[in-house]
């Protein structure tokens, strides 16, 4: 069965990593652009890396992001000269960043330098940046409209968020891989993810709803909130400032248009009943990916269901 993820960072990384596990081989990630940006005249994709890191088993552990005994000497001698310290890029990643913006100086698509990376990864799977343009996700605050970075590393997203708008994006088609995986894809499912700041940028690409229709096949979404939390990240609050249920039904608001069935945390099973309601089928799991049994377990399920 080919297999086609929607994914953001840490929340589509880690469940990626599960469906990798049990499916290795026709399996594409289909995965945010919208959090790139350019710093030091480097580009950084921060979603794509830590979905690479995670299937290559390099990731830190304990952030989820990042590599795995990362240190940060060039970011210490970056301070003492004065430069930009308030996005931390540690010595290994760098290398990426550096493998990236030089081959995409040389004209290489995004689409193919995350390629040549998850091959040199030794990874089996088709990595797909969204699209091959930036589309850089803007969020309006209290204090005005502020880039995608400056609103969560460098505010640490305390902020609410009262809008959110992914520039370009509906001049931007998705990316020539992404509309074959997910024309080829015999079952499509969206990772845990922020669908504020993770699945709506793909969303709202050129001509992604009616490619997304034109798709027939299951479609099924992994619901990041438990409870009335999100697992990690700013989730919750944005429930919250844009007006949904923080929890699980909040995520069907969200997703009720772009799949057909959600699963949800076992303990929300209360709510089965008004997501069913808004024409949604849904399943009741453990949805909380502890370990990396933890991942193959709720990646079973999605192809199971
Ligand atoms: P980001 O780009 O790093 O913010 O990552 P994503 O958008 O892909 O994922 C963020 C979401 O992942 C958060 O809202 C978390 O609630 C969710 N998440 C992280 N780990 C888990 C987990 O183990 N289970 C579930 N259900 N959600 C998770
Ligand atoms: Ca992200």
């Amino acid at each position: 069965m080919k297999l086609t993820v929607l994914a953001g960072g840490v929340g589509g990384a880690r469940f990626t990593h599960g469906l990798y596990r049990l499916w290795p081989q026709d399996l594409s990630v289909v995965v945010n652009t919208g959090d790139d940006f350019q710093l030091h005249g480097l580009s950084i994709c921060p979603d794509l890396d830590t979905v690479l890191y995670t299937l290559a088993d390099w990731a830190d552990p304990v952030q989820g992001w990042g590599l795995r005994g990362d240190t940060s000497v060039c970011s210490t001698q970056l301070a003492r000269l004065g430069g930009e310290t308030w996005f931390r890029l540690g010595d290994l990643d760098l290398a990426t960043h550096l493998f990236r913006t030089q081959r995409l100086s040389q004209g290489a698509s995004l689409t193919q330098v995350t390629a040549e990376l998850a091959q040199s990864a030794g990874l089996s799977l088709a990595l797909l940046p969204m699209c091959d343009s930036p589309v850089p996700t803007k969020l309006r605050l209290a204090s005005g409209w502020v880039d995608f970075q400056d609103y969560f590393v460098r505010r640490q997203h305390a902020d609410a968020v009262l809008e959110c708008r992914y520039q370009g994006a509906a001049q931007t088609p998705p990316a020539a891989g992404v509309v074959q995986a997910l024309r080829q894809a015999e079952r499509i499912l969206l990772a845990p993810s922020n669908p504020f700041l993770s699945l709506q940028p793909i969303f709202s690409l050129q001509g992604f709803a009616q490619l997304w229709q034109e798709c027939r096949v299951r479609k099924l979404a992994i619901s990041p909130m438990i409870g009335e939390a999100a697992v990690k990240g700013p989730l919750a609050s944005l429930l919250a400032s844009l007006g949904h249920p923080v929890n699980s039904l909040g995520i069907a608001h969200c997703l009720r248009d772009w799949v057909d069935t959600l699963v949800i945390d076992e303990g929300d099973r209360a709510l089965q009943p008004a997501i069913e309601a808004l024409g949604l089928k849904v399943v009741c799991t453990p949805t909380l990916m502890q370990d990396v049994a933890g991942r193959e377990r709720l990646a079973r399920l999605a192809l199971d269901v």
